[in-house]
């Protein structure tokens, strides 16, 4: 079966999602597009093969039978009301992180796939569909490094575009250290702290950079996230879990080691898009493939809450200086058990 994708938001990760969607993988065609920029809308489809339908609102597109599933890449806030508008029509929806930008919103998406009965969203967090993070797991899994006590995570980006501002280091990067944390150590986050080192000389005025993010956890494993967003010298992201017995980390990433003038060394990616291109094509194929076969499968719409209340915590732990506790609702039975077809990346 060919599922035909809508794409709402063709800015640049839509753009990339749609060269994957139509370069990379199989069994799938982009029919339907839309954009806040309809003239960026035309421009991408005019380049994609096929008829492709350039719609007015993410409404229309999601509403277009022509539209058997639906990617959400647009605008952040954007997110709630078109992923609401894909449950109720009944269509698969793939939503790029964050699910929502505030707990209240996510929370309705919940309650609107509860009461749908079933799950239809998968939250873009490509981490788990990551080579290194999945041997994690399975170290963790194993058991051979006997129970998690703690997670090292480093997020470090070479800069960051003018625009960026400093919640953003938390809700918008570290937001994927957070997940993978959640889905390494299969814990919730209970309370959040941030400590502020002193600042990188090459930091904009406007950002406090780095951060030091701390989370307690349910299970009582530390989580410390180290955010660096003006680090220079490549976009490096680093993970350790210290065991009872045992600790396990992500490799380098480079493919190979060179060895010459008395040196050795490896590159180091440019940015996200490079050191995550094979996950991003994971997380695709295994929706696609489950939009397929009519199964529900990735981070669900819990994750995505999860994430977004955790991270709530951490700004407001961020900009007042002291401990912040995380509460969050019980969770609904619908995620209690992985998602059918979920694979290793099932863990709600
Ligand atoms: P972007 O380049 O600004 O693209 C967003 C696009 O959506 C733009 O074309 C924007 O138009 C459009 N848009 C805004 N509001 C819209 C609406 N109401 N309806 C339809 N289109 C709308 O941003 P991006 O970097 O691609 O990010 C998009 C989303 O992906 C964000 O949620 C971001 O957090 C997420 N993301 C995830 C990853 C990851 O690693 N998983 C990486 C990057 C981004 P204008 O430019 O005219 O506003």
């Amino acid at each position: 079966m060919t599922v035909n994708v809508g794409v709402i938001g063709v800015g640049m990760i839509g753009q990339d999602h749609i060269r994957r969607l139509t370069q990379v993988l199989s069994g799938a065609r982009v029919s339907a597009l839309t954009d806040v920029d309809m003239d960026r809308a035309k421009s991408v489809g005019q380049g994609l093969p096929g008829e492709v339908r350039v719609h007015e609102t993410g409404q229309d597109l999601i509403n277009d039978d022509g539209v058997d599933a639906v990617v959400v890449a647009s605008w952040g806030p954007t997110h709630e009301e078109y992923v609401l508008a894909a449950i109720a029509a009944g269509k698969q929806v793939f939503c790029e992180k964050p699910l929502a930008t505030t707990r209240e919103a996510c929370e309705r998406i919940v309650d609107a796939e509860v009461a749908a009965g079933r799950r239809l969203v998968m939250v873009g967090f490509m981490r788990r569909y990551d080579d290194g993070y999945r041997a994690m797991k399975d170290v963790v899994t194993s058991g051979d490094i006997g129970a998690p006590l703690m997670f090292h995570s480093a997020h470090r980006n070479p800069s960051v575009p003018p625009h960026y501002v400093s919640d953003m280091i938390i809700n918008d990067t570290c937001v994927h250290d957070l997940d993978i944390a959640r889905f390494l150590l299969d814990t919730e986050v209970t309370a959040a702290q941030v400590l502020k080192p002193r600042k990188n000389s090459r930091a904009s005025d406007h950002l406090t950079d780095p951060l030091l993010i701390l989370f307690e956890t349910a299970s009582g494993a530390l989580i410390d996230v180290e955010a660096s967003i003006n680090i220079q010298y490549g976009y490096d992201i680093r993970g350790e879990i210290v065991g009872e017995a045992g600790t396990v980390e992500l490799a380098e990433s480079t493919r190979v080691v060179v060895k010459s003038d008395g040196r050795y060394g490896g590159r180091i990616p440019e940015d996200w898009r490079e050191r995550f291109i094979r996950a991003y094509d994971l997380e695709f194929q295994e929706w696609l493939d489950a939009v397929a076969a009519g199964r529900s499968t990735g981070p669900s719409s819990w994750d995505g809450y999860a994430a977004t209340v955790a991270c709530d915590a951490a700004l407001e732990a961020l900009n007042g200086g002291q401990r912040v506790p995380v509460s969050m609702r019980d969770k609904p039975d619908l995620y209690s058990s992985p998602a059918t077809g979920a694979g290793p990346t099932g863990t709600d």
